[in-house]
């Protein structure tokens, strides 16, 4: 396994569509070294969530862990360790809610985002099944920050007031605790 390079924005790759990922190649030893990579790579820079775009890979892939005891970022549920490829959201419930998001690709800033939280995600799992899942709150919020990096989209263009946009160390200072966080993904 290989720790990558993450790419930041300013980087032409992050505002690419990416490809979906050819079903048939699922399994082969170059599909398992690139979530090998992936995962290493998010556990190296502490993150909950790594997109493929994000180590300069152009295919709809996406790699998400919520850790059990996530002091970080509250009371939230765990999700163990997945892949998740060419992943489709349907929004089930417009109810939206707003977190202080970071991204690894925009080291050191945080924004606030309101995003939709009861959405499915159908997608495609390491083992090559189509699978279908409900997420809600918090774990909402992460599958969308992650799958938008999929379809060249960061979270700082879902930010709607640019006042609540800001350097992480300010954040801290004067606006920890507004509303709940997701660091890193
Ligand atoms: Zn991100």
């Amino acid at each position: 396994m290989t720790v990558l390079r993450i790419i930041r924005m300013g980087h032409p790759t992050l505002r690419k569509v990416a490809e979906p990922y050819p079903v048939e190649k699922i399994g082969t030893p170059e599909f398992r070294q690139m979530v090998a990579d992936l995962k290493e790579t998010m556990y190296a820079a502490n993150g909950i969530g790594l997109a493929a775009p994000q180590v300069n890979l152009g295919w709809q892939v996406a790699v998400i862990e919520i850790p059990e005891t996530p002091t970080r970022y509250g009371e939230v549920p765990a999700l163990p360790f997945a892949a998740y490829i060419n992943p489709k959201i349907t929004v089930l419930e417009d109810d939206r809610a707003g977190y202080w998001e970071g991204c690894l690709s925009v080291p050191g800033m945080m924004g606030y985002v309101e995003r939709p939280q009861k959405i499915q995600v159908d997608y495609v799992d390491e083992g090559g099944n189509q699978k279908s899942l409900i997420a809600e709150g918090f774990t909402a919020t992460v599958f969308q920050h992650e799958f938008d990096h999929l379809y060249g989209t960061l979270y700082v263009d879902r930010i709607e007031d640019p006042a609540l946009f800001m350097y992480e160390e300010e954040y801290r200072q004067f606006h920890e605790g507004d509303a709940p966080e997701l660091d890193e993904a």
